[in-house]
């Protein structure tokens, strides 16, 4: 169906209670279909909760530019168009990723690259990084031993993801663990190998650090513990356990 056949009738309903943080910055608009008369509601691109340039130099302008407006922009258009007409329509993205494995690939694809890019902005931030403090810092420890250590296994999830994909920080049962998925698989889905919650991402698709770094991906890597955000890591490990 044309984007025609809709008229736009209400701006941005967010979508709240009783959702995780994710959810939240997920925000859904309502869309009027004409001919059905029915309500809609569609997946819309959150905003960069930041300038483009506040993560410089770490990650650069023009690639936070394209990145956020082009790439993620065309997840949430593809995805909106790969939920019409299929049973995953109205759910939450985190219903539909229960039970991915059960809708059209472009389901999978589309709204790993929604969550994932809607969640990794916000683990970001001007002048981030240093340690972690609070909650998350003792269950790293407990974890893995030291933030040294977790540092070690998160950057070689990272750098060894052959291709496209991404490093995560999961909670599952209370523990916490580094996993990397494969191109925008998320560890919600279904499909995943290894289940969990995330509280901490990084996207390793060349799109993500190319511009600046060409095929320097460890040290694009090395550089993301610059940026991280830790309060708003807390704050979805607090949601998630
Ligand atoms: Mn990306």
């Amino acid at each position: 169906m044309k984007r025609s056949k809709f008229l736009l009738s209400i701006a941005a309903i967010p979508i709240t209670a009783g959702l995780s943080p994710i959810s939240n910055s997920l925000n859904k608009f309502i869309i009027h279909n004409e001919r059905s008369k029915k309500l809609m509601s569609k997946f819309e691109l959150p905003p960069l909760p930041y300038a483009y340039d506040a993560l410089e130099p770490y990650i650069d302008k023009l690639t936070m530019e394209i990145h956020h407006d082009k790439h993620h922009a065309a997840y949430v258009a593809n995805f909106n168009k790969a939920l019409e007409g299929t049973a995953a329509e109205g759910k939450t993205i985190e219903e539909i990723f229960k039970s991915v494995s059960k809708y059209p690939v472009a389901v999978k694809n589309n709204g790993g690259g929604v969550y994932n890019h809607s969640m990794f902005w916000t683990v970001m931030k001007k002048n981030g990084g240093g340690a972690p403090s609070g909650a998350v810092a003792d269950a790293i420890k407990s974890s893995f031993g030291s933030f040294d250590d977790f540092k070690t296994a998160f950057n070689t999830a990272a750098t060894t993801r052959f291709g496209s994909g991404w490093a995560w920080l999961i909670v599952n049962g209370g523990k916490l663990s580094v996993i990397s998925t494969a191109n925008q698989d998320n560890p919600l889905m279904d499909i995943a190998e290894t289940k969990g919650t995330p509280i901490l991402l990084l996207d390793v698709w060349e799109h993500s650090y190319y511009l600046k770094y060409q095929n320097r991906r460890p040290e694009y890597v090395a550089n993301f513990w610059n940026v991280i955000n830790w309060d708003e890591v807390n704050k979805l490990y607090s949601a998630a356990k």
